[in-house]
């Protein structure tokens, strides 16, 4: 059974149609990277899975439940933006902690999973540092614990790594696979850029105009075009 499924799914912004009818359906475990230029509908695909965009026509499922209208914090999906977004004035540990404070869950319970997240993502010496007090790729990292925290089963990026240099990028795409993979999550990653993509996707999505043009695995979309 698939772990999320799009079915006609259409966006349209006041009078324009920025999503035109998508089908598709993603595994349970899989790393999916939407890839496309600028302005073709990637990130407006990732909101509507997110819930922060909502569905002008069609249906997504995730885990079999359609969720047109369910609430952001109801899919059991966590969001990874480029812009960390971040609480300024927080440490990185109550940055962290943050939503499961928000969901009442206990002071105790809270330090151990914080704890535990801060450690895989390499953070665990800095949870008393503010963010303006981290590097592009620590608060990355920390926008990345932030969303395993809550245990989420989709992991959604949208062009996590676009304001980092070169090496960083790459040293940051190696440890999200580590991450997925250890987890056992569904992955869902934005991006324009083809090395990005390839390098992570375990399959492709070619995105263009609002449409999906193409869906396979790297060598399947570049190999035998
Ligand atoms: P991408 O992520 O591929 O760059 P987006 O999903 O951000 O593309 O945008 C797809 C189209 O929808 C673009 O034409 C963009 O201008 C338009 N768009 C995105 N967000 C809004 C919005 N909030 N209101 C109106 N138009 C929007
Ligand atoms: P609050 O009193 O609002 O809970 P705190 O600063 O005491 O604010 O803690 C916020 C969150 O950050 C809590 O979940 C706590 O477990 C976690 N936390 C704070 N400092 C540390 C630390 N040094 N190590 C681990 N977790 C921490």
């Amino acid at each position: 059974m698939s772990e999320i499924a799009f079915r006609g799914v259409h966006k349209r912004y006041n009078k324009t149609d920025v999503i035109h009818g998508v089908d598709m359906d993603i595994a349970a475990g899989e790393f999916i990277v939407i890839l496309g230029p600028s302005g073709c509908g990637k990130s407006t695909l990732l909101r509507m899975i997110a819930g922060l965009e909502g569905i002008t026509g069609g249906e997504i499922a995730i885990g079999g439940r359609v969720v047109n209208t369910l609430e952001p914090r109801e899919r059991g999906c966590a969001m990874v933006f480029q812009n960390y977004a971040l609480y300024p004035h927080m440490s990185v540990a109550q940055n962290i902690g943050y939503a499961l404070r928000v969901a009442g869950v206990g002071r105790s319970e809270r330090d151990a999973k914080v704890r535990d997240v801060a450690k895989a993502v390499g953070l665990d010496a800095f949870l008393d540092r503010k963010p303006g007090e981290l590097s592009g790729g620590q608060r990355q990292r920390v926008a990345m614990a932030r969303a395993m925290v809550r245990e989420p089963k989709v992991f959604l990026f949208d062009e996590p790594f676009s304001n980092l240099d070169a090496k960083l990028r790459v040293a940051m795409r190696a440890e999200v696979r580590n991450l997925h993979r250890r987890l056992g999550v569904t992955s869902v990653f934005v991006t324009h850029d083809q090395t990005e993509a390839m390098t992570l996707a375990d399959r492709l999505v070619i995105m263009n105009g609002g449409r999906v043009e193409q869906i396979g695995t790297p060598s399947e979309v570049y190999d035998h075009p």
